[in-house]
């Protein structure tokens, strides 16, 4: 391909190639051919051009590829261009139609580039803010994050472009003004938010436009989803376009005044307008309602209601001319080597991805870390590159046409930044619960008065019965009484009226009769009997009597059925309070049951973000071709091993949920007593650690004594090994390191290693064995332990990844004994020797997986390295003069004695040096190697005895 020919468009897939050849005019000959990929489709909207990734209509129908989309556009000519360069033609011709651009090369030669929008001098800056930034406005409102940059030489018009305010003529109004006037008119005030914040970047320092004393503020990236934020800047809410308008002209003042403070020009920085909108999407909440009071399922169905927060980001670079390295502006070398590096490393960047290249240096700079999702990343980006006429700066138009056909090249995976509303679906379910639990309160509170007030009624009624049999029979037996004491009395007075009259009637027949015989006569007269009258009137008397007594047993009888009657009715009553009593419980059963339904479904969630959150990334890194990360770094392997077991396919992108759930009430997961519970709270912890960000707070808040306590009290692998992956994470801090020491982790840790099975679970206990090996600090307390030893039992698993983690522990604590031997605080021979590592090590220092080597080579450096003591022989000197004695040591001679050399030579381990010295690829490496033989006698006397000759 010559010099001159540049293709945009990305891949060869897409498009079928043109020629476009100019004709030369002195020769009739044709100049090398500009040859181009035409575009992949031209179209006002932007959306027309994205290809959908997935046809489906799940979620992830969300992510959808896009290319950067690039506009040029010519600023008119000035008026000193118009004096100075009159005679001269512009230095570039457009075919606006065509989408073409032609830059003259010579007087007869030019080269054409084809671009998205080519805008000329007379585009109004209505026109150039829809067709460069209204379609990505517009996605952002969709959801979707966009960026609008501007890119040119300084005085081409970015600013013009982006920022002008149009406070003499609103037809001016830059991209910033007419871009917040559509946001605003689509947004609704009650549901959605709009907050901006006003940034510059200069000499890799970020100010705050909008508080000025905030002038050193840090990006933060989010380790999980990737997405860059600036916490420290000042974010204000935007709700009509008057407070925007003030926010920009006071941003303008603050940039003004920095400058100048700084010394400064504004073409040198950055200027960086973020645009944050959050919208609830109506019509897609959750089913979940229960406005009749029913119980609404707890089931997997739940689905929360869903935000979606984008960020639109309105890029003013500064000037794309280089600046004088000679320093010439009055900058230092190192100066003008700091203002340019965000340009240069946004070109780097450019050019990576444009080629495909598997490393993109965004690290490199902050504004390639702020712009990482602008370029490559998940945003819509349309970039316009400005351009001046005058010949005079051809070279620099050029080089920013190239610029503008390389960022065609670069593909974006737009993707819809939408998440669940979680916190609302939270306060949803907890208003819900609130309501049963009053409600359920309420009902026990009416069925105890119920039952309270049948309880009274019964008693009374009870009560007034037996008051009222008692009355009634009191009565009955008073009138009984007083009937038969009458019937008494009146019967005596019969009987003694009787008497009466008998006497009276004796007298009367001893007056007729002869007085002799009227003694024994009287002796021996019978008494009367009754008449037959009164023998009837005593019996009807009688029966009287007995017709009362049966009426008053007929009462009491009926008096005492009523009793018992009601006593029937209170068991009946008391009966049924206690199946009330039983319903009662009942229901309290059921609502503990949905509560911790409740939780294990909050930590189900909890495990499903995470793992849509790894998916998510580990996409994002294919996609974005991240190099795998360092061999010594646990973190990601960590991750990957526990995130392996599928989710319920309902992946959503959840940030901080542990947040909301707390951290406190995961760690109480961990000692639940249902198993599957536990295993999801010790998943999520494991993933937390992982996060460095995290480990100070899950210590803090007691995770690691938990952790420890779960190697200690399950018996479960997968428990285990989640566990010990966690702990080996937070073992990266050497705080962590003795706590975990303090706590008897080493001989927890040893145990494990002992029972598990599964070379995963080895893998993790090493790793966080070969973290507390790296202490300076815990060398003797770990060997004490038997760390040293359980590492080296390890090997039995031969897995690779165990090893590795093996060989990294021996290299770390190698390390720091020989470091404690040259600062005197060891003697003698290595542990590791005594421990008798030295076999496997030699065994393994040509092992073929290279994580295993590098980490034994490194041992090996170490081992011959620690252990050099010098040993000096003294005599002292006396010296007598004028009767005084004076006296001084003097050194006759000294050696150095190498306490592991004899057993490494004997071991096989010089072998092993001088190979690695020879042909180990890592260069560090081999010149450490052969330092160490080098400078140690030990090892030199032994070549030259073998007569070895080693230079
Ligand atoms: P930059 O930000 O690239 O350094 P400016 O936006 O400050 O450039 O533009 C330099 C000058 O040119 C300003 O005075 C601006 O008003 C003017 N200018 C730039 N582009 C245009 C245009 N398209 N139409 C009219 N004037 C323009
Ligand atoms: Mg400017």
């Amino acid at each position: 391909m010559s010099t001159n020919s540049y293709r945009n468009g990305g891949s060869g897939s897409r498009g079928g190639a043109m020629k476009f050849e100019n004709y030369s005019n002195n020769n009739s000959k044709y100049s090398p051919s500009s040859s181009f990929k035409s575009k992949v489709q031209q179209s006002a909207a932007a959306a027309s051009t994205l290809r959908r990734s997935s046809p489906g209509t799940g979620r992830d129908d969300s992510t959808i590829s896009a290319r950067v989309r690039v506009a040029v556009r010519l600023r008119p000519r000035n008026s000193e261009e118009m004096a100075a360069d009159a005679d001269f033609a512009d230095c570039v011709e457009l075919q606006s139609e065509l989408k073409r651009l032609k830059l003259q090369k010579n007087n007869w030669d030019s080269d054409t580039y084809e671009f998205d929008e080519v805008l000329t001098e007379f585009a109004s800056q209505k026109r150039v803010y829809e067709v460069v930034a209204k379609p990505v406005v517009e996605s952002v409102l969709d959801g979707y994050n966009g960026t609008v940059m501007a890119y040119g030489q300084t005085g081409t018009g970015k600013t013009y472009t982006l920022g002008q305010l149009g406070e003499e003529d609103a037809a001016d109004r830059g991209i910033m003004l007419r871009a917040m006037e559509d946001i605003l008119a689509e947004v609704s005030p009650e549901n959605d938010l709009i907050s901006v914040s006003y940034l510059q970047l200069y000499m890799e320092t970020i100010q705050d436009l909008l508080n000025p004393s905030n002038d050193n503020i840090a990006i933060v990236e989010d380790p999980k989803s990737g997405d860059v934020s600036l916490p420290g800047a000042t974010l204000v809410e935007i709700r009509d376009h008057r407070s925007f308008m003030e926010l920009l002209q006071l941003g303008e003042a603050h940039r003004f005044a920095a400058n100048t403070r700084l010394n400064a020009e504004s073409s040198r920085s950055h200027a960086i307008l973020m645009v944050h909108v959050k919208r609830s999407v109506r019509g897609k909440t959750s089913p979940f309602s229960s406005e009749n009071g029913n119980m609404t399922p707890m089931g997997k169905t739940l689905k929360p209601p869903i935000i979606r927060k984008s960020k639109l980001v309105i890029v003013d670079l500064a000037g794309s001319e280089r600046i004088d390295k000679s320093g010439s502006e009055g900058h230092t070398l190192e100066e003008a080597k700091s203002i340019n590096l965000s340009l240069s490393a946004l070109g780097k960047c450019i050019n990576a991805l444009a080629e495909n290249r598997a490393h993109v240096p965004v690290r490199d700079s902050k504004l390639t870390r702020l712009l990482r999702d602008s370029f490559g990343g998940t945003a819509r980006t349309s970039l316009v590159i400005t351009i001046g006429p005058s010949p005079r700066h051809r070279g620099e138009t050029s080089s920013t046409i190239m610029f503008g056909q390389r960022a065609m090249k670069v593909e974006n995976m737009v993707k819809l930044k939408e998440e669940f509303d979680y916190k609302s679906l939270s306060r949803k379910l907890e208003i819900q619960l609130d309501k049963l639990i009053a409600e359920h309160e309420r009902q026990q509170k009416a069925f105890e008065n119920e039952i309270e007030r049948i309880t009274l009624e019964a008693q009374k009624r009870v009560a007034e019965v037996e008051q009222n049999y008692a009355d009634a029979f009191e009565k009955e037996k008073v009138k009984c009484q007083k009937d038969y004491m009458e019937s008494v009395k009146r019967l005596e007075e019969q009987s003694a009226a009787k008497q009466e009259n008998n006497g009276h009637k004796k007298f009367k027949d001893g007056l007729s009769d002869n007085g002799t015989d009227q003694k024994s006569n009287s002796q021996s007269q019978p008494p009367v009997p009754p008449t037959s009258s009164e023998v009837t009137k005593i019996k009807q008397k009688l029966n009287d009597e007995i017709l009362l007594r049966k009426a008053a047993e007929a009462e009491v009888d009926n008096l005492n059925n009523q009793l018992i009657h009601w006593k029937n009715m209170e068991s009946a009553r008391n009966s049924e309070i206690s199946k009330l009593r039983k319903m009662l419980e009942d229901e309290e059963c059921g609502k503990a049951k949905l509560e911790e339904e409740i939780e294990m479904l909050q930590s189900q969630l909890l495990q499903i973000s995470f793992e849509a959150d790894q998916s998510r990334r580990n996409l994002d890194k294919r996609l974005s071709g991240e190099a795998p990360s360092s061999l010594d770094s646990l973190i990601p392997r960590v991750k990957d091993q526990q995130l392996r077991e599928p989710g319920d396919g309902e992946k959503a992108s959840v940030v901080k949920l542990f947040e909301q759930v707390g951290l406190h009430k995961i760690l109480s997961l961990l000692q639940s007593e249902d198993a599957d519970v536990r295993i999801h709270a010790v998943k999520v912890v494991a993933n937390l650690a992982a996060e460095e960000s995290n480990q100070e707070k899950i210590v803090h808040a007691g995770g690691l004594t938990s952790l420890l306590a779960l190697l200690k009290s399950s018996n479960d692998e997968t428990i285990h090994r989640v566990a010990a992956g966690a702990i080996a994470n937070l073992a990266m801090n050497e705080t962590n390191q003795e706590l975990i020491m303090s706590q008897g982790g080493i001989s927890l840790l040893s145990l494990t290693a002992t029972k598990a099975e599964d070379p995963q679970t080895l893998r993790m206990v090493a790793g966080a064995i070969a973290n507390l090996c790296g202490n300076d600090k815990l060398q003797i307390k770990l060997r004490a332990e038997g760390g040293i030893r359980a590492l080296l039992g390890m090997v039995r698993c031969r897995h690779p990844d165990v090893l590795a983690q093996v060989a990294r522990g021996i290299a770390n604590f190698a390390k720091c004994e020989s470091r404690a031997s040259n600062q005197g605080t060891k003697t003698g021979k290595s542990v590791l020797i005594e421990d008798g590592a030295l076999p496997w090590i030699v065994q393994n220092a040509n092992n073929e997986a290279s994580p295993i080597r590098r980490h034994i080579e490194l041992a090996l450096c170490h081992l011959a390295q620690h252990g050099k003591y010098l040993t000096a022989f003294y005599v002292y000197l006396i010296k007598i003069q004028d009767g005084q004695i004076y006296g001084k040591p003097k050194m006759l001679d000294f050696f150095v004695t190498e306490v592991n050399a004899r057993e490494m030579i004997n071991g096989g381990a010089l072998w092993e040096l001088v190979r690695i010295s020879r042909d180990c690829s890592r260069e560090d490496i081999r010149a450490l190697a052969h330092r160490t033989l080098k400078s140690s006698s030990g090892f030199q006397a032994e070549l030259k005895r073998l007569r070895i000759d080693y230079g």
